[in-house]
């Protein structure tokens, strides 16, 4: 079975549309993305085993959704079909990543607020504003990275940002370079490439 006979077999039982599959997309469109880290879903609509990254897509009509793996929604262009996201717009590899971000910020910040250590009105509306933090709030994250899995170490080391633009931050870097080696050395962690050559 070909990708468009697959596709077919997949969505027109869960569409209004039986015949043609350019009109029973337009009854979709996407949702939002999973991250199934344990990578052991399967695409619903080409059936391709394993997806980790779950794009889910939802019919507007009749309200049923497929877990769609990426490769098969980008694919759509290459074979002159278009799904819409939930504003009208077409679905493309920026939309995925936008969507991408999103998830593994929202896993993030689902993980902070487990943490009690964390006052989360502060620190979380931070990274929810994709905003740096300075280097004096970063060793509150000490904990959290230290229980935390490879794959949310790798998600904070992603999302935690250090602020070294304004004098008062740099000077607080260098606090911790002088007197605190431990914590210096966890917040060069979090600092770019770019950082660590300059302040370190
Ligand atoms: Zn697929």
């Amino acid at each position: 079975m070909n990708w468009i006979d697959n596709v077919k077999k997949n969505i027109f039982p869960l569409s209004i549309e039986k015949y043609s599959l350019h009109i029973a997309l337009e009854e979709w469109y996407f949702d939002h993305m999973e991250d199934n880290i344990e990578a052991d879903s399967t695409c619903q609509l080409c059936d391709h085993f394993p997806i980790r990254y779950k794009f889910l897509i939802t019919n507007h009509i009749t309200k049923k959704q497929l877990y769609v793996g990426s490769e098969c929604i980008l694919r759509f262009e290459d074979e002159n079909y278009s799904l819409k996201d939930e504003n009208g717009n077409f679905v493309d590899n920026d939309t995925l990543n936008n969507a991408k971000n999103i998830a593994l910020k929202t896993m993030l910040l689902d993980y902070l607020r487990t943490v009690d250590s964390l006052d989360p009105r502060d620190i979380l509306e931070i990274i929810e504003k994709d905003k740096k933090l300075s280097p004096k709030m970063i060793p509150m994250f000490y904990r959290p990275y230290k229980h935390a899995d490879d794959s949310m170490k790798k998600i904070m080391r992603k999302y935690l940002k250090v602020n070294l633009r304004k004098n008062v931050n740099q000077q607080q870097l260098h606090d911790f370079i002088d007197n605190n080696e431990w914590q210096a050395e966890f917040i060069r962690e979090f600092m770019t490439t770019q950082q660590i050559e300059k302040y370190f």
